[in-house]
């Protein structure tokens, strides 16, 4: 064997996801991302990221959940069912030709992204100025989100039981709302502060108004005044804020990045981009050997619980309902022989290697912009605590369906040892028995409120989804 071929054989390669496919794949790619931008447009809430997926998913064929169970007939290799838990996370199933209880493949990510929420008493006037207070969602860095145009998307009820769905700031013709930041000129103090503390959890207020309404008797007449303008476009009064459920995120659309437009900028890539991915690849499956699954929760960024995050039951719910129209002999057992025989890709966003920060990676450990979807052994920090690992028979799994459908992947760990870390769905199922490993898109300036994205990965994580889910 020739030098040159024995190094192909033995040395590790690490390319350019773009030089390794051609210009059919190529277009492919940037038609992906045309209509992943659209996603990103229409659900900045995990909220309307769940309905944007019911409603799609209905138009390929899915059968809500508990029509399936009111209609009680047995299910069958190739159904599409989907279980949608409160509009906040939505799980969708293509039934395969074996039995539920020999497992399933599983793409998990989550919908929720870090933002900033109203308070329950939010509204309040000062200096002739009417601002909201808020309570930020999920790891945020503070100062990312001042001075800079912000969106209200949100429900608030009534009491009499209507629904007040708003979605302020997105159009062109909308007003946008702000938080402000404190001039150079007279920021002395505030630069000589640790950054984390420049500005503070209390000193996130939304700016909303500053025209008062006449009334002699009202001292915050520019409160009065937005109050008013509420009521008369909604119907809505103060108390109703007490109940709502209303979200600050960055206002405008996801745009192409570079000149090359290699890359898109836009809110929410973490972890929107891995949950469209595996939504798409998932509405393309026909009749799976095994059930695919696609789940895509809600409160991942503050620690996936309650009733609406991955450590809620259900998930499990669903799986026993739909074993239950399988078999004639249900058992708590079939579920957890289920749960222990699935496979899963934990489909969540990487830290992508960034030159201007190199020293917080190992760049021979790290993923990279551009060079294709991410596997992560593991997560966790320090001694990888808090990792689920994945065992080396499973990962060899995972590579041989990348390789054999050309997908182009990578491997990477979240920065350098004792900098910190993270972790995300993949434990929950690993508790359940499980085969789970992390793979997604790496992510720059990731929890910012525009992060950024490779195109080709975002492809890729696609490519190889689908590839995974459709066996
Ligand atoms: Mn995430
Ligand atoms: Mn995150």
């Amino acid at each position: 064997m020739a030098m040159k071929e024995f190094k192909e054989k033995v040395l590790l390669k690490s390319e350019s996801a773009w030089s390794q496919i051609d210009a059919a794949e190529k277009e492919a790619v940037f038609s992906f991302s045309e209509n992943y931008k659209k996603f990103l447009d229409e659900g900045k809430t995990e909220r309307e990221c769940a309905i944007y997926m019911e409603e799609e998913a209905k138009t390929k064929g899915f059968k809500n959940i508990l029509d399936v169970i009111a209609e009680g007939k047995p299910i069958k290799a190739g159904d599409k069912i989907y279980g949608n838990n409160r509009d906040k996370s939505i799980i969708f199933f293509v039934i395969g030709k074996e039995d539920i209880e020999r497992g399933m493949h599983i793409v998990g990510g989550h919908i929720d992204a870090p933002r900033i929420d109203l308070k329950q008493r939010p509204l309040y006037e000062d200096a002739d100025m009417a601002l909201l207070k808020t309570h930020y969602y999920g790891g945020i860095k503070k100062y990312q989100w001042v001075a800079s145009p912000l969106a209200l998307h949100g429900r608030l009820i009534k009491e009499n039981g209507e629904i007040v769905d708003i979605c302020i700031g997105e159009d062109e013709n909308d007003p946008v709302f702000m938080i402000t930041d404190l001039l150079p000129h007279l920021g002395k103090d505030q630069a000589a502060k640790k950054l984390g503390e420049g500005i503070t959890g209390e000193g996130l207020n939304l700016l909303i108004g500053s025209m008062p309404l006449d009334d002699e008797d009202e001292k915050e007449k520019v409160k009065l005044n937005i109050m008013s303008m509420l009521y008369e476009k909604y119907g809505i009064v103060e108390a109703d804020f007490e109940t709502a459920e209303i979200e600050i995120v960055p206002a405008g659309k996801a745009r192409d990045l570079g000149f090359d437009r290699s890359m898109i900028s836009a809110y929410g890539h973490d972890d929107r981009v891995c949950s469209y991915a595996g939504f798409e690849a998932l509405l393309e499956i026909d009749v799976p050997e095994k059930t695919a699954v696609g789940m895509f929760m809600d409160k991942e960024e503050v620690g996936s619980q309650g009733n609406t995050g991955s450590e809620s039951a259900y998930f499990e719910h669903c799986v026993a309902e739909l074993i239950n129209l399988q078999t004639e002999k249900y058992s708590e057992l079939l579920v957890r022989r289920a749960l222990s025989n699935t496979q899963v890709l934990s489909a969540d966003v990487s830290a992508a290697f960034d030159p201007n920060f190199a020293d917080v990676y190992d760049r021979k450990n790290s993923g990279f912009i551009g060079k294709g979807l991410q596997i992560m052994k593991y997560t966790g920090s320090r001694g990888k605590g808090g990792s689920s690992d994945a065992n080396a028979e499973y990962l060899a799994v995972v590579r041989k369906i990348f390789n054999d459908n050309h997908v182009v992947w990578q491997t990477g760990e979240l920065g350098k040892v004792d900098q910190g870390g993270g972790g995300t769905i993949a434990y929950i199922l690993a508790n359940a028995g499980a085969e789970v490993v992390d793979c997604g898109v790496p992510v720059l300036s990731m929890h910012a409120p525009y992060e950024v994205i490779s195109k080709i990965d975002l492809y890729m994580a696609y490519k190889g989804y689908k590839a995974f889910l459709n066996r």
